[in-house]
């Protein structure tokens, strides 16, 4: 029987040729090149040499180690890249350019600029809310009047397999006299959904909603890991710090914006009038079908809906810039929590288990947050054309004991 050729894809393979992200990879001949690559089913195609091999105009930026510099070109070239891509893959010829996912390493597919994370999610901060402020109002006084957010740390955002090792810090619980220091010993996740920004803007320049895929290259899953116990004690008056810095992941894969045109959906509907600026009446639907799962050693712990969040990622973007701030190829900005209104779809342990009073049942032992050797895997899939489902690359991490 003859070997299959990996150009012989099914129809409904969530990374067909419909999808079509990008990484960066090496093989193990040569270790410390990184090359540009598509993933293609279970395989990656090296697009540089493709490119190189087949003539495109547009090899140079395919060269790179990183995405960044195609991220630059704009979307007229990211279309005519991803078209040229397809047409490829129709060669038999290609086929040698094409490794099995098992035989490359998959490197951080971008360099990452500026980091700002959100909190979009209406139930994730319902929920924060009432966990950490009992006596108040769940939502802030703001919280539906603009998408709040805060810078993080773009130097700590690491790979899809990179292990988190667990982060030391001050700790101190309503209780105690007086802070101690050790390793967190409430290690969380967030599942998140991370939009990477390709063409700049220049400093004073707002950028508009209307503007979002002209600037957004495309779309990752992100996992950030929180201490719980250093956040609740640092964060007033400031927000997020060394709670957060230590780790960042995203998954080896961007998913161009275009695959997921399928996917748009209407945000849950406003209860509060908007600032012009904000409003989104009249603009393509910014919201995106994107069904999450998140697993602990294996085992589903929930699936998070990204359709219910409140706030989308063109009104972040516009958000982000309003005050003239500019944006670089590279700049990641992440969603918040995605955490739909059902308990099994919250996208965090704090919310899973309420701050530690409910224990999660798995089947290796009852979790509150992370034990050391514990993996966290998301994973998700938006709807495609013609009922076919279009993969995120996973994003994973396994939890190194601080020790080690
Ligand atoms: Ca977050």
């Amino acid at each position: 029987m003859p070997e299959q050729s990996p150009l012989d894809l099914a129809e409904d393979d969530p990374f067909g040729l419909h999808n079509l992200p990008y990484g960066v990879f090496s093989t193990a001949d040569e270790p410390d090149r990184r090359r540009i690559g598509v993933r293609y089913g279970d395989h990656v195609l090296d697009v540089h040499t493709a490119a190189s091999a087949l003539g495109s105009p547009h090899s140079d930026v395919l060269a790179r180690p990183t995405l960044n510099a195609l991220m630059a070109m704009g979307r007229p070239v990211w279309q005519a890249v991803r078209a040229d891509i397809r047409t490829w893959l129709g060669y038999p010829a290609i086929e040698p350019f094409l490794h099995p996912l098992t035989d490359v390493t998959l490197r951080l597919p971008f360099e990452v600029a500026d980091y700002v994370d959100f909190y979009a999610s209406e139930h994730h901060a319902t929920n924060v809310g009432r966990i950490f402020r009992p006596d108040g109002e769940p939502l802030t006084p703001n919280w539906k009047h603009l998408p709040i957010g805060y810078h993080g740390r773009s130097g700590t955002v690491v790979v899809s397999g990179t292990p988190v090792r667990r982060p030391s810090g001050q700790r101190k619980a309503p209780a105690d006299p007086a802070p101690g220091f050790g390793p967190t010993q409430r290690l969380d996740i967030e599942a998140e959904v991370g939009f990477v920004v390709g063409s700049p803007s220049a400093l004073g320049e707002q950028v508009p909603q209307s503007a979002f895929r002209d600037h957004v290259f495309g779309v990752c899953l992100l996992n950030d890991w929180s201490a719980r116990d250093i956040q609740a004690w640092e964060y007033v008056p400031l927000g997020p710090f060394l709670g957060k810095s230590f780790a960042t992941s995203v998954s080896a894969w961007i998913t161009p914006l275009e695959a997921l045109d399928e996917a748009r959906t209407a945000p849950p509907a406003r209860d509060h009038e908007l600032l012009p600026y904000l409003d989104d009446s009249g603009l393509e639907p910014g919201g995106l079908d994107i069904r999450i799962t998140v697993a602990i050693n294996g085992h589903t712990v929930s699936e998070p809906p990204f359709s219910t969040m409140y706030w989308t990622a063109a009104q972040q973007l516009a958000h982000m810039t309003v005050n003239g701030a500019s944006l670089r190829t590279g700049d990641l900005f992440a969603s918040g929590t995605v955490s739909g209104p059902r308990p099994e779809e919250r996208g965090c342990l704090l919310e899973l288990t309420w701050a530690g009073r409910d224990a999660l049942e798995l089947p290796g032992g009852n979790r509150t947050f992370l034990e050391d050797d514990d993996e966290v895997t998301l994973t998700a899939w938006a709807p495609g054309p013609g009922g076919v489902r279009i993969g995120l690359g996973e994003v994973t991490g396994r939890i190194v004991p601080n020790g080690r």
